[in-house]
């Protein structure tokens, strides 16, 4: 397997297929990736078309039919289940078009959720979290509870969460999906202003033209395929 820059991501010939009583059925072919740290990169296809299923295995929710994945030089998938963990935890954020937010929790205690799984927290932790909601522009509702907030303050806290650990990969899929044009607008560009600020890796599945238009490179989604734009 050829390298990357330290920190990168790597995809080769991942395939993903679901048995079925005749043929298998195909959701992904031969995909290729290649993004270096800081890079970006929008996957766009209609629904159905495999997006999530790619973000899902590139974040080890789900495991390939064949294929590599390489993050930072590690391949999750040769990993034993602690590490795994470490590896998710650590190294790959998540966002999902639904926040999945504690509803008992602050949104402060939200965004440090990921340090606890770590066990002692890093001193500073608490701090680089309200500097977090701070960049997303919500610091004045740090200790609000997501039922108290808006749809893209709920969401713009899941960014602050998901970005909490530095990981190298950011995975947003349809982050945006849910909110109405001006507010996804809006939190599109805080997600990119801090992912650059970060230089986090970022892939991210939408069905926005405009927003795969900010992004480095777009690539979509075709009959199992992942062609570049
Ligand atoms: P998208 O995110 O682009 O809307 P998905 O990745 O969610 O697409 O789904 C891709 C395809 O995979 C869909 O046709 C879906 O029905 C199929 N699929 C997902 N999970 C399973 C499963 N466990 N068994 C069979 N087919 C599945
Ligand atoms: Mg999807």
């Amino acid at each position: 397997m050829k390298h990357t820059s330290p920190g990168g991501l790597i995809v080769q010939q991942l395939c993903k297929e679901y048995p079925t009583p005749g043929d298998p059925l195909v959701i992904l072919r031969d995909i290729e990736i290649e993004l270096h740290q800081g890079e970006s990169l929008a996957v766009l296809g209609p629904s159905g078309s495999g997006k999530s299923t790619l973000l899902n295995l590139i974040g080890t929710l789900d495991t390939p039919t064949s294929g590599k994945i390489e993050l930072g030089g590690v391949d999750p998938f040769s990993l034993e289940q602690k590490a795994l963990a470490i590896y998710r935890n650590q190294k790959i954020g998540f966002v999902f078009q639904e926040h999945y937010l504690l509803p008992q929790c602050s949104l402060l205690e939200n965004v440090l959720l990921p340090t606890l799984a770590v066990g002692n927290p890093q001193s500073g932790a608490k701090e680089r979290g309200q500097d977090l909601l701070d960049r997303m522009g919500i610091a004045d509702r740090q200790g609000h509870h997501p039922g108290e907030c808006s749809g893209g303050e709920r969401q713009r806290a899941a960014l602050a969460r998901a970005l909490m650990m530095r990981p190298q990969l950011l995975l947003a899929d349809e982050p945006t999906g849910n909110l109405d044009r001006k507010t996804a607008d809006q939190v599109a560009e805080l997600m990119l202003d801090v992912q650059r600020q970060e230089h986090t890796i970022l892939l991210l599945a939408t069905h926005s033209q405009a927003l795969a238009e900010k992004m480095d490179r777009s690539a979509e989604l075709t009959d199992a395929y992942l062609q570049s734009r």
